[in-house]
């Protein structure tokens, strides 16, 4: 049996980092409601490398506002452009849910932010009316960024969302809640396929495919802010409360699924990110377990489709290739769990955080491959770059991040997660469910044929 070796050196300096700030993760959650606007209550920076960054991956405008606070507001509090910047917001956007994500400096001064939020209600009703004002809604999401990581503020973003807008009725509904993490438009789409093949109604807590993979439709008739279609309707959030049970599938945000468990007895599981033929199956196993309804002949097509590539490609071109993964916690650990399906080695896996839940993932995954797993554990990728100076690997899967320490180590370089900036495409193609395997397996065995197809370089078979 190989071994897990967990690496979790302190670091005085963070060179490259895996991880950003809270309010991102929030700011993606609220994006994934329908007529949805994060309002961001700190410095225009909060906001600004957000947008761009959500704009340079997905390849899509993010309407993100802030409170732009300054200098004053660090002295005085941001009650004033708290309560202006929803009040504007309000009049201009008349969004279903507006979410106002605090940052370090509101979290620092001390703002109350609930406190102004009800009196920011008072003076849109003022200005507006009741049964206007009324139909707005206000989410404060706490994303004290001075602690934790993007995950973290995903996570209070979405357990807010639900606390606030989740209302019980007398009747269960016949739908299933899926928290589907950071993931892409792509990603998100599959797993509504998924759930169409199992003949089940999802709650997106919250869909983000549409709004940050929309349709260019150009309308003489309307001048609207908001693509039409995207992101989940305030209802059907509303009707989280009612659903059959919830499924969250990133193991890091689970506390909105906790939540509903406790508030309205709503059962809820945890699983990993549906990536490769156990996780993907798990997920499955689930929603039958949830809605009674059987696994359909296309959705066992679909899987045999993948283990065709699998039988297809894993011994010829995969098999004993050591891989260097990095990025969310989520991703890596999925993506560990399918490189060993394909008889791939998961030799290092780097992350940004330092959870134990992801050590526990990664223990599962270990007891599975045929070599020993390295895990960075809260490092960056200047660990991981000086780590495969001294254990080189055949192929790395990650983000665009690591691109340059790619082409220095003359290592083949998969793209995948957040953020891919330099390749198109990404965001729309799934990487989970047993199609997202197949789009998994074809990508990596091509970047490998990339730089091994010549006889010489495949140093296995000599
Ligand atoms: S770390 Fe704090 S100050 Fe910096 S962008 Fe994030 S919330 Fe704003």
């Amino acid at each position: 049996m190989s071994n897990l070796n967990v690496i979790n050196k302190n670091r005085t300096a963070v060179i490259n980092p895996l991880v950003t700030c809270q309010p991102l993760g929030a700011m993606f959650a609220v994006s994934g409601i329908k007529r949805g606007l994060p309002l961001v209550h700190g410095s225009q920076g909060c906001s600004t490398f957000v947008r761009y960054g959500f704009a340079r991956h997905f390849r899509e405008p993010a309407d993100i506002a802030v409170t732009s606070l300054h200098e004053d507001a660090a002295v005085f509090g941001g009650r004033k452009n708290l309560i202006s910047g929803i009040g504007n917001l309000a009049a201009r956007f008349k969004p279903d849910v507006m979410g106002v994500v605090t940052t370090c400096s509101s979290e620092i001064i001390g703002d109350d932010v609930g406190g102004f939020i009800k009196m920011a209600k008072d003076e849109i009703v003022k200005k507006m009316g009741v049964t206007a004002a009324e139909k707005i809604k206000i989410v404060q999401i706490n994303t004290p960024s001075f602690v934790e990581q993007h995950y973290k503020g995903y996570d209070n973003a979405i357990k807010a969302i639900v606390d606030t807008l989740a209302e019980p009725k007398d009747e269960q509904n016949e739908k299933i809640n899926i928290v589907p993490g950071i993931v892409n438009p792509g990603d998100i789409r599959e797993i509504k396929h998924l759930l169409s093949l199992m003949k089940t109604e999802g709650i997106m807590l919250t869909d983000t495919s549409d709004p940050f993979d929309s349709p260019l439709r150009p309308s003489k008739a309307e001048k609207n802010p908001y693509y039409q279609k995207g992101g989940t309707p305030l209802e059907e959030i509303k009707d989280s409360a009612n659903s059959l049970g919830t499924i969250s599938l990133c193991s890091y945000a689970n506390t909105g699924a906790q939540s509903l468990e406790r508030k309205y007895k709503i059962p809820s599981k945890v699983g990993g990110t549906p990536i490769g033929v156990q996780n993907t199956d798990e997920f499955v196993r689930t929603v039958k377990k949830f809605t009674g309804n059987e696994v359909s002949d296309d959705l066992l097509d679909e899987r045999g489709l993948l283990i065709d590539a699998m039988a297809d490609l894993s011994s010829r071109y995969l098999f004993g290739r050591k891989v260097a993964i990095y990025g969310d916690p989520a991703l890596t650990a999925g993506l560990a769990r399918f490189v060993t399906e394909l008889g791939m080695i998961p030799s290092v896996v780097c992350v940004g955080v330092k959870n134990p839940e992801f050590v526990k993932e990664m223990e599962k995954v270990a007891k599975e491959s045929e070599d020993d797993v390295d895990v960075l554990l809260g490092q960056d990728l200047r660990a991981l770059d000086v780590y495969i100076k001294e254990n080189p690997v055949d192929i790395m899967i990650g983000n665009s991040d690591g691109r340059l320490m790619a082409k220095d180590h003359k290592i083949p370089l998969y793209r995948v997660g957040y953020p891919v900036y330099d390749r198109v495409g990404t965001a729309r193609r799934p990487i989970v469910g047993y199609n997202g395997g197949l789009n998994l397996i074809d990508g990596i065995t091509n970047t490998i044929l990339d730089k091994y197809y010549e006889v010489q370089d495949w140093k296995l078979q000599q």
